[in-house]
């Protein structure tokens, strides 16, 4: 597979569709789940790696309809027109589920989608949200080995997907509709805590409620990190303090702007090493998270744990082991 490697990052790559060729048939590989795939595509991984990190990761989500592909469309062209290569991948959480998309099925993004300086990868479709979050993050690696300094890691407002966008990029953005300073409760709480910054869409729909919901979604923000720590109440200048801007992405107006608050975050926090301890430490959660995805596989594959598993199971349903005994003789067989 060094073709591939050389085509992706080699010496003589560059963009078009030679690069993107080779860049699919990579990402394809590490999503397979043949064990023969898996090996060709670590060591594509690994001889990709060095070239890698390179880029801006940005995290967008936003309920379906709140205008998701419409936004990275007028800002992947935005970014495209100033000189930058733009890579958008996405983890549909809907897909490993129902078997359907909420993100992939329509045509997307038409204009970015034929753009020779960008690369759009949808969601791997197999596999629960952890193993499709390790797909998207491994291609992430390989986009940025080609040269593409932005990626955009797009996902929907459903689920548990937003926590994994949000530990695999730099800044997390939640897009909301005019309309969501009216229901604020609506907004999962956990959710809003994750965002760098909240833009409401659609501003040209309903200027006045956009204009509430910005001054309601800024007052619970304030109140988020006053919570999490009562010493940044006040202005602290080496930390970034989450905001709430307006755009319209139909109209492409607004995005100036939120590329130039981008840019001002990823100022802030790489002058004061938070975009580095950041990356540092999803690197570590990652190794964990993958460490027991891995450690849990190998105990239902293994053979005593599946003759034995049966009755025990039975025996807590029943009453008559405790659920933490049964939990220690299972264990115990993968000494
Ligand atoms: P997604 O499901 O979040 O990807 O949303 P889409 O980008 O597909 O947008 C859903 C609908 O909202 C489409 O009909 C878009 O044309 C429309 N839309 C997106 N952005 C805006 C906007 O800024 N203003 C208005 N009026 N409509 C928008």
């Amino acid at each position: 597979d060094q073709a591939l490697v050389d085509a992706i990052c080699g010496p003589g790559s560059k963009p078009g569709p030679e690069q993107r060729r080779a860049m699919a048939k990579a990402i394809t590989l590490l999503e397979s789940t043949r064990v023969d795939h898996r090996l060709r595509a670590d060591d594509v991984l690994n001889a990709v790696l060095p070239k890698s990190g390179q880029s801006f990761r940005l995290g967008i989500s936003g309920v379906p309809g709140v205008g998701k592909s419409t936004f990275i469309e007028a800002l992947g062209l935005y970014l495209i027109d100033k000189g930058h290569r733009v890579a958008v991948l996405a983890i549909d959480p809907s897909s490993s589920v129902s078997g359907g998309s909420i993100l992939g099925d329509k045509t997307r993004m038409e204009f970015l989608s034929v753009n020779e300086k960008a690369f759009i990868r949808p969601s791997p479709s197999s596999g629960n949200l952890g193993g499709v979050a390790e797909k998207t993050r491994e291609a992430m690696l390989v986009a940025e080995a080609a040269g593409h300094d932005v990626v955009i890691v797009e996902t929907v407002g459903v689920g548990q997907s937003e926590t994994a966008v949000a530990n695999m990029t730099d800044m997390f953005v939640l897009l909301q509709l005019p309309n969501a300073g009216d229901d604020l409760q609506a907004i999962k709480k956990g959710v809003m805590e994750l965002a760098d910054l909240v833009v409401i869409n659609k501003v040209d729909l309903d200027p006045d409620a956009a204009t509430r919901a910005q001054v309601q979604i800024m007052s619970s923000l304030r109140l988020f990190s006053m919570h999490g720590n009562p010493d940044h109440a006040h202005h602290d200048e080496t930390l970034w303090h989450p905001k709430v801007m307006k755009l319209s992405a139909l109209k492409a107006e607004g995005i100036t702007e939120f590329w130039d608050t981008v840019t001002s975050f990823k100022n802030i926090q790489s002058k004061h090493g938070h975009l580095s301890d950041r990356r540092r430490q999803q690197a570590q959660s990652w190794m964990w998270e993958r460490i027991e995805a891995g450690l849990k596989q190998n105990f239902r594959a293994n053979s005593q744990v599946q003759k034995l598993l049966p009755e025990l199971t039975a025996a807590v349903n029943n009453g008559t082991v405790a659920a933490s005994v049964a939990a220690r003789r299972l264990l115990d067989l993968m000494k």
